[in-house]
């Protein structure tokens, strides 16, 4: 383990340009729970129906009330260690941007400035009708679904399964992995697409991949140059130290 951090943290130093991806496990240990965890709001709700588009315009008020128990928990959630050392590095020089998958807005809570927010992010809500955009706040989703003033249903500005990424997010997230000689790749299970890709064509364009996770997956033996076993908040703490 003691090795793998030390040539963890000396890829880093030498790269010119290191960038991140990030998925829902780097934010478990501020008590948000991934999809493929074993407990959390994802027990009660199966992720694929409730987050899925069509679920959504079949019956809005349903997956709100999913929506709502998850902006509850991501309203009390603060950034952990693992947040926190990815802004400190980006603020010392040693990381560029972060690519994240997450919808929690807890790096930019952390500090860090240059995200790219994959898949949307759940603070900002926006009206199927007119196109309004309404910062979330606990008033407005008090009565479920959540109108806009002008009548319309409101809707996080995530991307629902079934939903396409937004083309800017794909542009810049792909010119990332093209362009970084290392990516960190933090706690995402590497199954959801195109999101899976990014390390994929990282690697294609010659960077070094560290993966950190607290298991394996389809990334360890096929893409990662470095796989690190452990919990995000415990692993780049130890990285830090050592750059
Ligand atoms: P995922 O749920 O598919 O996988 C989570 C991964 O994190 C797993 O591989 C797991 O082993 C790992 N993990 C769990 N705890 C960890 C820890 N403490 N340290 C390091 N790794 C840990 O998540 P995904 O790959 O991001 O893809 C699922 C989709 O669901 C994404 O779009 C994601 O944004 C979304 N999602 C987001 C949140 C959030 O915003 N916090 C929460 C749940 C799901």
């Amino acid at each position: 383990m003691d090795r793998k951090i030390i040539s963890a943290a000396l890829l880093i130093k030498k790269a010119k340009k290191v960038s991140a991806l990030t998925g829902a496990g780097i934010s478990a240990e501020s008590g948000i729970a991934p999809f493929r965890g074993s407990n959390g709001i994802w027990k009660k709700y199966d992720p694929e129906e409730y987050a899925h588009i069509d679920s959504f315009m079949n019956n809005p008020a349903k997956v709100w009330k999913m929506i709502s128990e998850l902006l509850d928990i991501i309203f009390k959630a603060e950034p952990n260690k693992g947040h926190l050392c990815l802004s400190a590095m980006e603020k010392s020089g040693c990381l560029y941007s972060i690519i994240t998958q997450n919808v929690d807005g807890l790096h930019q809570a952390a500090g860090s400035r240059n995200v790219i927010e994959f898949h949307g992010n759940n603070m900002l809500l926006i009206c199927m009708a007119c196109g309004k955009k309404i910062k979330t706040e606990k008033e407005i989703y008090r009565k479920i679904p959540p109108l806009c003033p002008c009548g319309g249903i409101l809707r996080p500005d995530v991307v629902f399964f079934g939903e396409p990424i937004p083309q800017r997010a794909i542009t810049e997230s792909f010119a990332e992995a093209k362009s970084c000689d290392v990516m960190l790749v933090i706690g995402t299970s590497a199954v959801v697409t195109p999101a899976a890709e990014i390390p994929i064509i990282a690697k294609e364009n010659g960077a070094k991949i560290i993966e950190i996770n607290i298991e394996s997956t389809p990334l360890t033996d096929a893409v990662a140059n470095i796989s690190i076993f452990g919990k995000a908040g415990e692993i780049l703490p130890e990285i830090v130290k050592n750059l």
